[in-house]
């Protein structure tokens, strides 16, 4: 096996075990290649491995290897978005995980709008605090949700959070948490007209951990690609 496949491997045994510790069933835990480290061949690679769902943080980065891919895969925008890249984005990419502003689904509701069809987004939460972090605090997301879901085109499907780098793993556990129970107090107030699912938390460092709190997709980068020689 090649360097990819064995991460791949050690990757999806660990992801076993910790649905396992939880008590989750595995095919609830979905799996975003985040490929942003890498060229078009190693996003190639990925899909060829039978990894659908992949991850870029920038347009820049991302458009050479959506167009020398021709668009395969399932694409999902993981990082900050600024207002006039929307246009790039939408249409390329199936789900947006950083909503974090008005202006911002303002703008995706306008570009979806045009293009007949709805764009899957995340909420982007805040929820350790940091000021570096993008995302909105934990205490708009009611009111911001309410605002959002009169935008027909812009379909959220649940939240996402970043947890602090550079710590232990346990670190996480409140972020996520937290997320979990936002999740949970958006669906009570019905600020949406519909119930979300998903969190997208978890990272390389911290994603067995994020599983144990509920994770339905996990953004791994730098786990599937560590002793890896550029491709
Ligand atoms: C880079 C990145 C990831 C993946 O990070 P790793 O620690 O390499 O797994 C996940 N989410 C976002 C938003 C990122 O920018």
């Amino acid at each position: 096996m090649d360097g990819i496949s064995s991460n791949l491997a050690a990757a999806e045994r660990r992801i076993r075990a910790a649905c396992l510790r939880a008590g989750r069933r595995r095919e609830d835990v979905g799996i975003i290649a985040v490929t942003k480290y890498g060229s078009a061949d190693l996003t190639a690679k990925m899909l060829q491995l039978g990894m659908a769902h992949i991850g870029e943080n920038r347009w820049q980065h991302a458009q050479p290897k959506w167009e020398a891919l021709g668009g395969q895969g399932i694409w999902h925008f993981i990082g900050h978005l600024q207002t006039n890249k929307v246009k790039d984005v939408v249409g390329k990419f199936a789900y947006i995980h950083s909503l974090d502003r008005m202006s911002l689904a303002t703008e995706i509701q306008r570009k979806a709008e045009a293009l007949g069809e709805p764009v899957r987004c995340f909420i982007q939460v805040n929820v350790s605090g940091e000021e570096s972090k993008y995302g909105l605090p934990p205490e708009e997301l009611v009111p911001f949700a309410r605002q959002v879901s009169k935008l027909d085109a812009v379909q959220v499907v649940g939240l996402m959070t970043m947890a602090p780098l550079d710590r232990e793993a346990e670190a996480a556990r409140p972020v996520f948490r937290g997320l979990r129970k936002l999740r949970d107090e958006l669906n009570e107030a019905g600020a949406l007209r519909y119930e979300v699912r998903h969190l997208s938390m978890g990272m390389s460092g911290d994603f067995e951990v994020a599983i144990e709190e509920g994770a339905t997709w996990l953004r791994l980068g730098s786990v599937l690609y560590r002793q890896v020689d550029q491709v």
